[in-house]
């Protein structure tokens, strides 16, 4: 087994959080790290004790939801709440940050920022950016930790299965490779057809 990298396992960190995201336009995670320790994270959501839009829908206003704080600023005021230094600090984010959340960043001291997936990657936060000289790097995924399409994988694998039991080929063959998805997804195996 390869060993984690810092970068996949900080990244992972935010996938997790991003888990955690109430509103159900973009699921994002942040982690602010500093000297390989974890200091903060944060993923999209409401505010403390106010209504999620995974209930209530999203609060939508001129395309953007505004019912939602993002992770990277829920990371950087979690620091702000508890009294952590964020300066040169770095942070993971699983999307280019926004505009807003550039500024929060650049103005917290935060250093170098590692993201996974473009997003709406605006012209004027890369400038910013660079300006401030905070580092931007996109981090490619090397190892799947977190499997998002496991129930579509399992149901196709059950739909896959059934036909091949349909079609009554080597049906030996089939149970066999029944066997492993079984393993592999906890399937339930399917009934076979009668003639
Ligand atoms: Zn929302
Ligand atoms: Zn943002």
């Amino acid at each position: 087994m390869e060993r984690l990298s810092w970068n996949e396992y900080f990244m992972a960190q935010s996938e997790l959080l991003a888990l955690r995201s109430t509103c159900t336009r973009l699921a994002v995670g942040a982690t602010i790290v500093r000297d390989k320790r974890i200091i903060a994270g944060g993923y999209n959501g409401s505010i403390a004790g106010g209504v999620h839009c995974m209930d209530e829908g999203c609060y939508v206003i001129d395309h953007h939801c505004v019912r939602t704080i993002h992770a990277e600023m829920n990371a950087i005021l979690q620091c702000a709440k508890f009294g952590v230094a964020t300066a040169s600090a770095d942070i993971y984010v699983t999307h280019f940050p926004c505009l807003q959340c550039c500024k929060a960043i650049v103005q917290a001291g935060i250093k170098t920022v590692y993201y996974e997936h473009d997003y709406k990657n605006h012209p004027y936060a890369i400038e910013l950016f660079e300006q401030a000289k905070v580092h931007v790097e996109k981090v490619e995924k090397q190892q799947v930790i977190f499997d998002n399409n496991k129930t579509e994988k399992k149901l196709f694998v059950e739909t896959l299965l059934s036909q091949l039991k349909d079609s009554r080929e080597d049906m030996e063959g089939i149970e066999e490779l029944e066997k492993q998805a079984e393993e592999l997804f906890s399937i339930i195996p399917t009934e076979t057809s009668s003639v």
